[in-house]
């Protein structure tokens, strides 16, 4: 498949400013207007909410889709919760949100889950060319490990969110290794929420209140299913290493 370049947009070759990212304008006026979230969502948070509504609007996306991976392989070091269990974790998390919606066909799928294979239907099925891939900086410091990395920086634009101690040079750092991605690349310097699924697990384990880190619906769920103590259902399904990503 040959490169493609964002279909009329500025391209982006660093970390663009908020500020200069007018709403819609930075998609350009081709390509798909939808937005793909991928994670474990063990649970899903206010931290993956607001860089999904954040994409939304900088970027002008009708539709946000949350992808829970199935088996994610880099989770091979702890149990992970049934990803039916995740799946109605993110229903709850985005519901009343008419721009936000879920993609179950990852738990659905035995298998690793591999985010090319993901991408690559959704543009089959009519998602339209070049959807966009958000993910963290954090998280693309790993992403030259995931399966057919190039293929992913081919199918999609990628919408960088801010984490890590230094997200602009991660971003660097990332385009030295895929210079394809340059022009199809924007990176938002906010939201910046330190919350993640490990330290929700990690305060529910302690009897810690996880109020105002994750909607109302996921803490009911997580109560109600007894997740993340010893014994519940979190720890029923260990991550395996058949590959993912
Ligand atoms: P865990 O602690 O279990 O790894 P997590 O909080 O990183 O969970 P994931 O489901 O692994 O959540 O994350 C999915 C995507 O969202 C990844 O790209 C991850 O880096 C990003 N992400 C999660 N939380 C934040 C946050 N607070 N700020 C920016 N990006 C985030
Ligand atoms: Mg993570």
């Amino acid at each position: 498949m040959g490169r493609r370049r964002v279909g009329g947009g500025r391209p982006v070759s660093g970390t663009r400013r908020h500020a200069d990212a007018a709403p819609a304008a930075a998609a350009g006026p081709g390509g798909s207007r939808l937005g793909v979230l991928g994670g474990t969502f063990d649970p899903p948070h206010l931290g993956h909410l607001a860089m999904a509504e954040e994409a939304r609007e900088v970027l002008g996306l009708e539709r946000v889709l949350f992808v829970p991976a199935g088996q994610p392989w880099q989770k091979a070091d702890r149990a992970v919760t049934p990803g039916t269990i995740r799946l109605a974790l993110v229903e709850r998390a985005i519901a009343g949100n008419p721009a936000f919606a879920v993609d179950g066909r990852e738990v659905a799928r035995p298998g690793p889950s591999y985010t090319a294979e993901t991408l690559a239907a959704l543009v089959a099925e009519g998602a339209g060319p070049d959807p966009w891939f958000i993910l963290s900086a954090e998280a693309l410091a790993g992403f030259g490990t995931w399966r057919e990395p190039e293929r992913i920086v081919e199918l999609a634009r990628l919408c960088i969110v801010p984490r890590g101690p230094d997200p602009r040079r991660a971003v660097e750092t990332f385009l030295a290794s895929f210079p394809a991605a340059a022009g199809r690349l924007v990176a938002l310097d906010r939201p910046r929420l330190e919350i993640s699924s490990t330290e929700i697990r990690e305060r529910v384990r302690a009897g810690r209140s996880i109020r105002y880190l994750v909607p109302d619906g996921v803490a009911e769920l997580v109560r109600r299913y007894a997740l993340y103590c010893p014994g519940s259902a979190a720890d029923a399904v260990p991550g395996d290493a058949r590959g993912g990503s």
